[in-house]
Protein backbone atom coordinates (compact mmCIF):
# COMPACT_ATOMS: atom_id res chain seq x y z
CA UNK A 1 0.00 0.00 0.00
CA UNK A 2 1.18 3.47 -0.93
CA UNK A 3 1.88 5.95 2.46
CA UNK A 4 1.67 9.95 2.39
CA UNK A 5 5.20 11.59 2.76
CA UNK A 6 5.26 13.91 5.66
CA UNK A 7 8.16 15.08 7.08
CA UNK A 8 10.19 12.65 5.58
CA UNK A 9 8.08 9.38 6.94
CA UNK A 10 5.92 7.16 4.64
CA UNK A 11 2.25 7.57 6.83
CA UNK A 12 -0.44 6.59 6.92
CA UNK A 13 -4.26 8.64 6.97
CA UNK A 14 -4.72 9.64 10.76
CA UNK A 15 -8.79 8.20 10.23
CA UNK A 16 -6.95 4.93 9.55
CA UNK A 17 -9.17 5.14 6.01
CA UNK A 18 -8.17 4.33 2.50
CA UNK A 19 -9.11 4.18 -0.73
CA UNK A 20 -8.55 2.49 -4.33
CA UNK A 21 -6.49 4.05 -7.84
CA UNK A 22 -7.57 2.42 -10.52
CA UNK A 23 -6.13 1.43 -13.89
CA UNK A 24 -9.02 3.79 -16.71
CA UNK A 25 -7.92 0.95 -19.55
CA UNK A 26 -8.53 -2.31 -17.12
CA UNK A 27 -10.67 -0.95 -14.63
CA UNK A 28 -7.83 -2.98 -12.26
CA UNK A 29 -6.81 -1.52 -9.02
CA UNK A 30 -3.33 -0.96 -8.98
CA UNK A 31 -3.05 0.28 -5.38
CA UNK A 32 -4.73 1.16 -2.27
CA UNK A 33 -3.48 4.47 -0.50
CA UNK A 34 -4.18 6.45 2.54
CA UNK A 35 -7.09 8.99 2.65
CA UNK A 36 -5.93 11.87 4.41
CA UNK A 37 -8.24 14.75 5.76
CA UNK A 38 -7.44 17.59 7.99
CA UNK A 39 -5.40 16.28 10.47
CA UNK A 40 -2.91 14.76 8.24
CA UNK A 41 -2.82 18.69 6.54
CA UNK A 42 -1.93 19.95 9.98
CA UNK A 43 0.36 17.59 10.03
CA UNK A 44 2.50 18.44 7.06
CA UNK A 45 2.48 21.97 7.28
CA UNK A 46 3.60 21.79 11.11
CA UNK A 47 6.05 19.80 9.35
CA UNK A 48 6.98 22.26 6.30
CA UNK A 49 6.91 25.06 8.66
CA UNK A 50 9.68 23.84 10.84
CA UNK A 51 11.87 22.57 7.90
CA UNK A 52 11.04 26.47 6.55
CA UNK A 53 13.42 27.65 9.43
CA UNK A 54 16.40 25.92 7.86
CA UNK A 55 16.09 25.02 4.12
CA UNK A 56 15.10 28.84 3.86
CA UNK A 57 18.54 29.85 5.72
CA UNK A 58 20.69 27.62 3.54
CA UNK A 59 22.92 29.70 1.18
CA UNK A 60 21.16 29.71 -2.12
CA UNK A 61 24.11 27.90 -4.53
CA UNK A 62 23.81 25.30 -1.46
CA UNK A 63 20.03 25.01 -2.41
CA UNK A 64 20.88 24.98 -5.93
CA UNK A 65 23.78 22.36 -5.22
CA UNK A 66 20.96 19.73 -3.27
CA UNK A 67 18.44 20.48 -5.87
CA UNK A 68 20.45 19.59 -8.95
CA UNK A 69 21.76 16.36 -7.21
CA UNK A 70 18.13 15.38 -6.49
CA UNK A 71 16.39 15.78 -9.61
CA UNK A 72 19.48 13.75 -11.42
CA UNK A 73 18.64 10.91 -8.83
CA UNK A 74 15.14 11.09 -9.82
CA UNK A 75 16.08 11.51 -13.74
CA UNK A 76 17.95 7.90 -13.00
CA UNK A 77 14.49 6.68 -12.10
CA UNK A 78 12.34 7.51 -15.17
CA UNK A 79 11.95 3.50 -16.32
CA UNK A 80 10.52 3.06 -12.74
CA UNK A 81 7.70 6.26 -12.37
CA UNK A 82 6.59 5.97 -16.49
CA UNK A 83 4.81 2.64 -15.86
CA UNK A 84 3.41 3.77 -12.35
CA UNK A 85 1.99 6.60 -14.06
CA UNK A 86 0.42 5.54 -17.23
CA UNK A 87 -1.37 2.68 -15.18
CA UNK A 88 -2.94 5.42 -12.96
CA UNK A 89 -3.40 7.96 -15.37
CA UNK A 90 -3.87 6.25 -18.68
CA UNK A 91 -1.44 8.23 -20.75
CA UNK A 92 0.73 6.17 -23.36
CA UNK A 93 4.19 4.90 -22.10
CA UNK A 94 5.43 7.37 -24.50
CA UNK A 95 3.72 10.18 -22.75
CA UNK A 96 4.26 9.27 -19.30
CA UNK A 97 8.30 8.96 -20.11
CA UNK A 98 8.13 12.65 -21.52
CA UNK A 99 5.96 13.84 -18.36
CA UNK A 100 8.77 11.80 -16.19
CA UNK A 101 11.59 13.67 -17.62
CA UNK A 102 9.64 16.90 -17.39
CA UNK A 103 9.28 16.59 -13.72
CA UNK A 104 13.19 16.15 -12.95
CA UNK A 105 13.91 18.70 -15.87
CA UNK A 106 11.81 21.33 -13.88
CA UNK A 107 13.61 20.87 -10.32
CA UNK A 108 16.84 21.41 -12.62
CA UNK A 109 15.56 24.54 -14.08
CA UNK A 110 14.48 25.98 -11.24
CA UNK A 111 17.94 25.28 -9.53
CA UNK A 112 19.59 27.08 -11.39
CA UNK A 113 17.79 30.37 -10.52
CA UNK A 114 18.46 29.86 -6.68
CA UNK A 115 21.13 32.16 -6.39
CA UNK A 116 20.93 33.95 -9.96
CA UNK A 117 17.54 36.28 -8.39
CA UNK A 118 18.89 39.22 -6.61
CA UNK A 119 17.32 42.18 -4.69
CA UNK A 120 18.01 46.10 -5.48
CA UNK A 121 20.16 49.08 -4.02
CA UNK A 122 18.07 52.34 -4.19
CA UNK A 123 19.67 55.62 -3.27
CA UNK A 124 17.38 57.93 -1.12
CA UNK A 125 17.09 61.13 -1.11
CA UNK A 126 18.50 61.47 2.68
CA UNK A 127 22.13 60.31 1.66
CA UNK A 128 22.77 59.46 5.05
CA UNK A 129 20.51 56.43 4.27
CA UNK A 130 20.16 53.68 1.67
CA UNK A 131 17.58 51.52 0.83
CA UNK A 132 17.68 47.75 -0.03
CA UNK A 133 14.44 45.37 -1.93
CA UNK A 134 15.38 42.25 -0.04
CA UNK A 135 13.41 38.90 -1.95
CA UNK A 136 12.37 36.53 0.63
CA UNK A 137 10.94 33.08 0.16
CA UNK A 138 6.91 33.16 1.71
CA UNK A 139 6.52 29.85 3.84
CA UNK A 140 4.53 27.03 3.58
CA UNK A 141 3.03 27.13 0.24
CA UNK A 142 0.14 24.52 -0.39
CA UNK A 143 0.20 22.78 -4.34
CA UNK A 144 -2.94 21.34 -5.87
CA UNK A 145 -2.39 19.53 -8.73
CA UNK A 146 -5.08 17.83 -10.77
CA UNK A 147 -4.87 14.54 -12.66
CA UNK A 148 -4.26 15.20 -16.27
CA UNK A 149 -0.53 15.60 -15.92
CA UNK A 150 -0.09 15.07 -12.17
CA UNK A 151 4.02 15.16 -12.52
CA UNK A 152 4.39 18.21 -14.86
CA UNK A 153 2.10 20.47 -12.97
CA UNK A 154 3.30 18.90 -9.71
CA UNK A 155 6.73 20.17 -10.63
CA UNK A 156 5.67 23.52 -12.01
CA UNK A 157 5.00 24.52 -8.34
CA UNK A 158 6.83 22.07 -6.51
CA UNK A 159 10.46 23.71 -8.12
CA UNK A 160 10.44 27.44 -8.36
CA UNK A 161 8.75 27.14 -4.57
CA UNK A 162 11.83 25.28 -3.37
CA UNK A 163 14.09 27.03 -5.25
CA UNK A 164 13.32 30.08 -3.74
CA UNK A 165 13.36 28.94 -0.16
CA UNK A 166 9.93 27.93 0.54
CA UNK A 167 8.67 24.47 1.34
CA UNK A 168 5.72 22.92 -0.01
CA UNK A 169 2.47 20.67 1.09
CA UNK A 170 1.54 19.13 -2.27
CA UNK A 171 -1.75 17.04 -3.15
CA UNK A 172 -2.10 15.27 -6.01
CA UNK A 173 -5.34 14.73 -7.42
CA UNK A 174 -6.86 11.83 -5.69
CA UNK A 175 -6.73 9.54 -8.49
CA UNK A 176 -3.22 9.94 -9.51
CA UNK A 177 -1.23 10.29 -6.50
CA UNK A 178 1.09 7.20 -7.08
CA UNK A 179 3.70 8.30 -9.69
CA UNK A 180 4.14 11.65 -7.93
CA UNK A 181 4.98 9.86 -4.69
CA UNK A 182 7.42 8.07 -6.71
CA UNK A 183 9.30 11.36 -7.78
CA UNK A 184 8.95 13.28 -4.03
CA UNK A 185 10.57 9.99 -2.73
CA UNK A 186 12.97 10.03 -5.58
CA UNK A 187 13.94 13.48 -4.36
CA UNK A 188 14.36 12.57 -0.88
CA UNK A 189 16.84 9.71 -1.55
CA UNK A 190 18.56 11.68 -3.76
CA UNK A 191 19.02 14.39 -0.76
CA UNK A 192 16.12 16.82 -0.45
CA UNK A 193 16.00 17.42 3.22
CA UNK A 194 12.63 15.92 4.82
CA UNK A 195 10.16 18.13 5.28
CA UNK A 196 10.94 20.67 2.36
CA UNK A 197 8.34 18.32 0.10
CA UNK A 198 5.38 16.85 2.35
CA UNK A 199 2.53 14.94 0.00
CA UNK A 200 -0.94 14.52 1.43
CA UNK A 201 -3.57 12.29 -0.41
CA UNK A 202 -7.28 11.93 -0.68
CA UNK A 203 -10.04 14.26 -2.09
CA UNK A 204 -10.56 15.98 1.75
CA UNK A 205 -7.07 17.38 1.68
CA UNK A 206 -7.14 19.79 -1.38
CA UNK A 207 -9.79 22.12 1.32
CA UNK A 208 -8.53 21.36 4.23
CA UNK A 209 -4.71 23.07 2.61
CA UNK A 210 -6.45 26.12 1.50
CA UNK A 211 -7.63 26.64 5.20
CA UNK A 212 -4.37 26.13 6.79
CA UNK A 213 -3.53 29.27 8.75
CA UNK A 214 0.23 28.05 8.45
CA UNK A 215 -0.03 27.85 4.57
CA UNK A 216 0.99 31.43 2.86
CA UNK A 217 0.39 30.51 -0.92
CA UNK A 218 -2.39 28.35 -2.63
CA UNK A 219 -0.82 27.33 -6.46
CA UNK A 220 -3.75 25.37 -7.99
CA UNK A 221 -3.97 24.02 -11.19
CA UNK A 222 -7.92 22.55 -11.92
CA UNK A 223 -11.34 23.63 -13.24
CA UNK A 224 -12.67 27.20 -13.49
CA UNK A 225 -15.08 26.45 -10.60
CA UNK A 226 -12.35 24.54 -8.40
CA UNK A 227 -10.22 27.72 -8.88
CA UNK A 228 -13.40 30.34 -7.54
CA UNK A 229 -14.18 27.76 -4.85
CA UNK A 230 -10.30 28.02 -3.94
CA UNK A 231 -10.03 31.89 -3.97
CA UNK A 232 -13.10 32.40 -2.36
CA UNK A 233 -12.24 30.29 0.83
CA UNK A 234 -8.05 31.34 0.28
CA UNK A 235 -9.49 34.99 1.07
CA UNK A 236 -10.31 34.16 4.62
CA UNK A 237 -6.80 33.86 5.38
CA UNK A 238 -5.56 36.49 2.78
CA UNK A 239 -3.11 34.03 1.03
CA UNK A 240 -1.97 34.68 -2.05
CA UNK A 241 -3.22 32.49 -4.84
CA UNK A 242 -2.18 31.18 -8.16
CA UNK A 243 -4.81 30.11 -10.74
CA UNK A 244 -4.13 27.66 -13.59
CA UNK A 245 -7.56 26.64 -14.75
CA UNK A 246 -9.55 25.69 -17.71
CA UNK A 247 -9.32 26.89 -21.62
CA UNK A 248 -10.67 26.64 -24.80
CA UNK A 249 -7.78 28.12 -26.75
CA UNK A 250 -9.13 28.63 -30.69
CA UNK A 251 -6.51 28.24 -33.30
CA UNK A 252 -7.12 30.04 -36.80
CA UNK A 253 -5.73 28.62 -40.36
CA UNK A 254 -5.42 31.18 -42.98
CA UNK A 255 -5.76 30.59 -46.11
CA UNK A 256 -1.58 31.29 -46.95
CA UNK A 257 -1.14 28.63 -43.51
CA UNK A 258 1.79 25.80 -44.23
CA UNK A 259 -0.69 23.01 -43.76
CA UNK A 260 1.42 20.36 -43.66
CA UNK A 261 2.60 22.32 -40.40
CA UNK A 262 -0.45 23.10 -39.24
CA UNK A 263 -2.12 19.71 -39.65
CA UNK A 264 0.37 18.59 -37.19
CA UNK A 265 0.27 21.25 -34.88
CA UNK A 266 -3.57 20.92 -34.18
CA UNK A 267 -3.47 16.94 -34.22
CA UNK A 268 0.02 17.02 -31.07
CA UNK A 269 -2.77 20.10 -29.90
CA UNK A 270 -5.81 17.93 -29.90
CA UNK A 271 -5.07 14.18 -29.60
CA UNK A 272 -1.93 14.48 -27.02
CA UNK A 273 -2.98 12.78 -23.42
CA UNK A 274 -6.63 12.07 -25.37
CA UNK A 275 -7.06 15.49 -25.28
CA UNK A 276 -6.94 16.03 -21.95
CA UNK A 277 -4.67 19.03 -21.90
CA UNK A 278 -5.35 22.70 -20.52
CA UNK A 279 -3.58 24.26 -23.29
CA UNK A 280 -4.57 22.83 -26.38
CA UNK A 281 -6.32 23.16 -29.50
CA UNK A 282 -9.66 23.40 -28.57
CA UNK A 283 -11.94 25.38 -30.99
CA UNK A 284 -10.59 25.31 -34.86
CA UNK A 285 -11.43 27.96 -37.54
CA UNK A 286 -10.37 27.38 -40.82
CA UNK A 287 -10.40 30.04 -44.17
CA UNK A 288 -12.88 28.64 -46.37
CA UNK A 289 -10.29 28.53 -48.99
CA UNK A 290 -8.23 25.50 -47.14
CA UNK A 291 -10.90 24.15 -45.01
CA UNK A 292 -11.21 20.92 -47.46
CA UNK A 293 -6.83 20.04 -48.15
CA UNK A 294 -7.09 20.51 -44.36
CA UNK A 295 -9.78 18.63 -43.09
CA UNK A 296 -8.15 15.32 -45.07
CA UNK A 297 -4.60 16.24 -43.61
CA UNK A 298 -6.30 16.16 -40.22
CA UNK A 299 -8.32 13.27 -40.59
CA UNK A 300 -5.31 11.52 -42.10
CA UNK A 301 -3.34 12.27 -39.00
CA UNK A 302 -6.45 10.75 -36.18
CA UNK A 303 -6.78 7.93 -38.39
CA UNK A 304 -3.40 6.89 -36.91
CA UNK A 305 -4.25 7.37 -33.34
CA UNK A 306 -4.86 3.96 -32.36
CA UNK A 307 -6.91 3.87 -28.84
CA UNK A 308 -5.54 1.29 -26.54
CA UNK A 309 -3.78 0.38 -23.08
CA UNK A 310 -1.29 3.04 -22.71
CA UNK A 311 1.28 0.16 -22.01
CA UNK A 312 0.73 -1.41 -24.90
CA UNK A 313 3.75 -0.62 -27.63
CA UNK A 314 1.17 0.34 -30.53
CA UNK A 315 -0.83 2.56 -28.54
CA UNK A 316 -1.14 6.23 -30.06
CA UNK A 317 -3.89 7.08 -27.72
CA UNK A 318 -4.66 6.33 -24.14
CA UNK A 319 -8.52 5.70 -22.57
CA UNK A 320 -9.69 8.88 -21.08
CA UNK A 321 -8.90 9.01 -17.36
CA UNK A 322 -12.53 8.65 -16.01
CA UNK A 323 -16.14 7.47 -16.88
CA UNK A 324 -17.48 10.57 -15.70
CA UNK A 325 -14.59 12.42 -18.12
CA UNK A 326 -15.83 10.29 -21.04
CA UNK A 327 -19.75 11.00 -20.75
CA UNK A 328 -19.25 14.69 -20.34
CA UNK A 329 -17.53 14.70 -23.49
CA UNK A 330 -19.36 11.90 -25.23
CA UNK A 331 -22.46 14.38 -24.27
CA UNK A 332 -20.28 17.75 -25.67
CA UNK A 333 -20.20 15.43 -29.04
CA UNK A 334 -23.74 14.69 -29.12
CA UNK A 335 -25.15 18.41 -28.42
CA UNK A 336 -23.15 19.13 -31.64
CA UNK A 337 -24.66 16.51 -33.51
CA UNK A 338 -27.91 17.29 -32.56
CA UNK A 339 -27.70 20.51 -33.46
CA UNK A 340 -26.08 19.42 -37.13
CA UNK A 341 -22.65 19.12 -37.13
CA UNK A 342 -20.88 16.38 -39.51
CA UNK A 343 -18.64 13.80 -38.18
CA UNK A 344 -15.43 14.15 -40.13
CA UNK A 345 -14.05 11.59 -38.40
CA UNK A 346 -14.43 9.44 -35.31
CA UNK A 347 -17.44 10.46 -32.87
CA UNK A 348 -17.79 7.24 -30.73
CA UNK A 349 -15.99 4.55 -29.14
CA UNK A 350 -13.59 2.18 -30.29
CA UNK A 351 -14.93 -1.43 -30.80
CA UNK A 352 -13.25 -4.75 -29.98
CA UNK A 353 -13.04 -6.96 -26.28
CA UNK A 354 -9.74 -4.60 -25.44
CA UNK A 355 -11.89 -1.86 -25.33
CA UNK A 356 -14.93 -2.88 -22.84
CA UNK A 357 -13.77 -2.34 -19.79
CA UNK A 358 -11.63 1.03 -20.24
CA UNK A 359 -12.84 4.69 -20.59
CA UNK A 360 -11.85 4.56 -24.58
CA UNK A 361 -13.13 6.79 -26.96
CA UNK A 362 -12.14 7.20 -30.26
CA UNK A 363 -10.25 11.00 -31.69
CA UNK A 364 -12.58 13.23 -33.03
CA UNK A 365 -13.57 15.66 -35.28
CA UNK A 366 -16.67 17.61 -36.14
CA UNK A 367 -17.18 19.57 -38.74
CA UNK A 368 -20.10 22.65 -39.23
CA UNK A 369 -20.47 23.02 -35.70
CA UNK A 370 -23.29 25.48 -35.45
CA UNK A 371 -23.20 28.12 -33.30
CA UNK A 372 -23.71 27.96 -29.68
CA UNK A 373 -22.78 24.33 -29.48
CA UNK A 374 -21.44 23.22 -26.00
CA UNK A 375 -18.61 22.05 -27.47
CA UNK A 376 -17.81 26.09 -28.78
CA UNK A 377 -18.94 27.30 -25.19
CA UNK A 378 -17.70 24.87 -23.01
CA UNK A 379 -14.30 23.86 -22.38
CA UNK A 380 -13.82 20.12 -23.86
CA UNK A 381 -11.53 18.19 -21.89
CA UNK A 382 -11.22 15.29 -24.03
CA UNK A 383 -10.15 14.51 -27.96
CA UNK A 384 -13.01 15.55 -29.74
CA UNK A 385 -12.62 18.98 -32.32
CA UNK A 386 -15.23 21.60 -33.29
CA UNK A 387 -14.42 23.10 -37.04
CA UNK A 388 -15.60 26.03 -38.34
CA UNK A 389 -15.54 27.73 -41.80
CA UNK A 390 -14.34 31.91 -41.70
CA UNK A 391 -14.34 34.56 -44.42
CA UNK A 392 -11.46 35.99 -42.71
CA UNK A 393 -9.06 37.05 -39.56
CA UNK A 394 -11.62 39.40 -38.66
CA UNK A 395 -13.98 36.51 -37.87
CA UNK A 396 -11.43 34.47 -36.56
CA UNK A 397 -10.11 36.47 -33.86
CA UNK A 398 -13.80 37.56 -33.21
CA UNK A 399 -14.95 34.13 -32.64
CA UNK A 400 -11.65 32.87 -30.98
CA UNK A 401 -12.52 35.89 -28.37
CA UNK A 402 -16.13 34.58 -28.01
CA UNK A 403 -15.34 32.70 -24.48
CA UNK A 404 -15.22 33.47 -21.23
CA UNK A 405 -11.49 31.37 -21.18
CA UNK A 406 -8.37 33.39 -21.97
CA UNK A 407 -5.47 30.32 -21.69
CA UNK A 408 -3.83 29.61 -25.15
CA UNK A 409 -4.18 30.60 -28.56
CA UNK A 410 -2.68 29.71 -31.67
CA UNK A 411 -2.72 30.87 -35.84
CA UNK A 412 -1.16 29.25 -39.11
CA UNK A 413 -0.42 32.17 -41.62
CA UNK A 414 2.70 32.98 -43.45
CA UNK A 415 1.47 36.87 -43.36
CA UNK A 416 3.29 38.09 -41.06
CA UNK A 417 0.86 41.39 -40.33
CA UNK A 418 -2.14 38.86 -39.73
CA UNK A 419 0.26 36.92 -37.41
CA UNK A 420 0.93 40.36 -35.52
CA UNK A 421 -2.65 41.50 -35.28
CA UNK A 422 -3.50 38.32 -33.82
CA UNK A 423 -0.99 37.73 -31.14
CA UNK A 424 -2.33 41.92 -30.15
CA UNK A 425 -6.24 40.78 -30.08
CA UNK A 426 -6.36 36.98 -28.99
CA UNK A 427 -7.12 37.32 -25.27
CA UNK A 428 -4.98 34.77 -24.00
CA UNK A 429 -1.70 34.04 -21.76
CA UNK A 430 -0.54 32.40 -24.96
CA UNK A 431 -0.39 32.79 -28.64
CA UNK A 432 1.70 30.13 -30.74
CA UNK A 433 2.14 31.68 -34.33
CA UNK A 434 3.54 28.89 -36.82
CA UNK A 435 4.06 26.65 -33.38
CA UNK A 436 3.25 23.54 -31.95
CA UNK A 437 1.28 24.19 -28.63
CA UNK A 438 3.82 23.23 -26.36
CA UNK A 439 4.54 25.27 -22.81
CA UNK A 440 8.52 25.58 -22.48
CA UNK A 441 10.15 26.57 -19.73
CA UNK A 442 11.61 29.99 -20.43
CA UNK A 443 8.61 31.38 -20.99
CA UNK A 444 5.92 32.21 -18.54
CA UNK A 445 2.88 30.55 -18.87
CA UNK A 446 -0.57 31.16 -17.30
CA UNK A 447 -4.09 32.54 -18.64
CA UNK A 448 -6.30 35.61 -18.47
CA UNK A 449 -9.58 35.91 -18.14
CA UNK A 450 -11.67 32.96 -16.18
CA UNK A 451 -8.41 30.91 -17.12
CA UNK A 452 -6.53 31.94 -14.00
CA UNK A 453 -3.53 34.51 -13.01
CA UNK A 454 -0.40 33.96 -12.08
CA UNK A 455 2.31 32.32 -14.30
CA UNK A 456 4.37 29.17 -13.71
CA UNK A 457 7.58 28.72 -15.62
CA UNK A 458 9.99 31.05 -16.39
CA UNK A 459 12.11 33.55 -13.91
CA UNK A 460 7.86 35.08 -13.45
CA UNK A 461 7.21 31.50 -11.53
CA UNK A 462 10.31 31.93 -9.64
CA UNK A 463 9.54 35.87 -8.26
CA UNK A 464 5.97 34.53 -7.54
CA UNK A 465 7.16 32.28 -4.62
CA UNK A 466 9.24 35.76 -3.22
CA UNK A 467 8.37 38.38 -1.76
CA UNK A 468 9.92 41.33 -1.45
CA UNK A 469 10.47 43.67 1.58
CA UNK A 470 12.13 47.17 1.94
CA UNK A 471 14.73 48.24 4.20
CA UNK A 472 15.94 51.70 5.07
CA UNK A 473 19.42 51.55 6.41
CA UNK A 474 20.12 55.24 8.29
CA UNK A 475 23.12 56.70 10.10
CA UNK A 476 25.41 56.00 7.05
CA UNK A 477 26.20 59.67 6.01
P1 LIG B 1 -10.49 19.85 -10.44
O1 LIG B 1 -10.69 21.31 -10.36
O2 LIG B 1 -11.64 18.96 -10.21
O3 LIG B 1 -9.38 19.39 -9.38
C1 LIG B 1 -8.07 19.91 -9.36
C2 LIG B 1 -7.46 19.68 -7.98
O4 LIG B 1 -8.16 20.50 -7.03
C3 LIG B 1 -7.61 18.24 -7.46
O5 LIG B 1 -6.45 17.90 -6.74
C4 LIG B 1 -8.83 18.34 -6.55
O6 LIG B 1 -8.86 17.34 -5.55
C5 LIG B 1 -8.62 19.72 -5.93
N1 LIG B 1 -9.84 20.36 -5.43
C6 LIG B 1 -11.10 20.22 -5.88
N2 LIG B 1 -11.95 21.01 -5.17
C7 LIG B 1 -11.19 21.68 -4.26
C8 LIG B 1 -11.47 22.65 -3.25
N3 LIG B 1 -12.70 23.10 -3.03
N4 LIG B 1 -10.44 23.11 -2.50
C9 LIG B 1 -9.18 22.68 -2.74
N5 LIG B 1 -8.86 21.76 -3.65
C10 LIG B 1 -9.84 21.27 -4.43
O7 LIG B 1 -9.81 19.62 -11.86
P2 LIG B 1 -9.51 18.25 -12.59
O8 LIG B 1 -10.79 17.68 -13.11
O9 LIG B 1 -8.64 17.40 -11.72
O10 LIG B 1 -8.60 18.77 -13.82
C11 LIG B 1 -9.12 19.21 -15.01
C12 LIG B 1 -9.21 20.73 -15.06
O11 LIG B 1 -7.92 21.29 -14.82
C13 LIG B 1 -9.62 21.24 -16.43
O12 LIG B 1 -10.54 22.31 -16.30
C14 LIG B 1 -8.32 21.78 -17.02
O13 LIG B 1 -8.44 22.75 -18.02
C15 LIG B 1 -7.64 22.29 -15.81
N6 LIG B 1 -6.22 22.40 -16.07
C16 LIG B 1 -5.66 23.65 -16.17
C17 LIG B 1 -4.31 23.79 -16.45
C18 LIG B 1 -3.66 25.13 -16.53
O14 LIG B 1 -2.45 25.18 -16.42
N7 LIG B 1 -4.39 26.21 -16.70
C19 LIG B 1 -3.52 22.65 -16.60
C20 LIG B 1 -4.12 21.40 -16.51
C21 LIG B 1 -5.48 21.28 -16.22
Amino acid sequence: MATMIIEGDRTKAASGKTYEVRNPATGEVVDEVPAGGPADVDKAAQAAAKAFTTWSKLPANQRREILHKASQHMLSKVEEIAPVLTKEQGKTLLESRLEARRFGENIGWFADLADKIHGQYVRLPDLTTYGLVVRRPIGVCGAIVPWNFPLTLAANKVAPAIAAGNTVVLKPASTTPLATLLCIEALIEGGLPEGVVNVVLGQATGEAIVAHPLIRKIALTGSTPTGKRVMAKASETLKKVTLELGGSDPCIVLDDADLEGAARAISVGRFFNCGQQCLSTKRLYVQEGVYDALMEKLIARASKLKPGNGLDKDTRMGPMHSETQRAEVEAQIKDAIDRGAKVLFGGGRPKGAEYEKGWFIEPTILGDVPDGARMWTEEVFGPALPVRKIKDLDEGIRLGNDTPFGLGSSIWTSNMAAAYRAVQELEAGYTWVNALVIAHDELPFGGTKQSGFGKEHGVEAFLQYTEEKSVVYGGVG
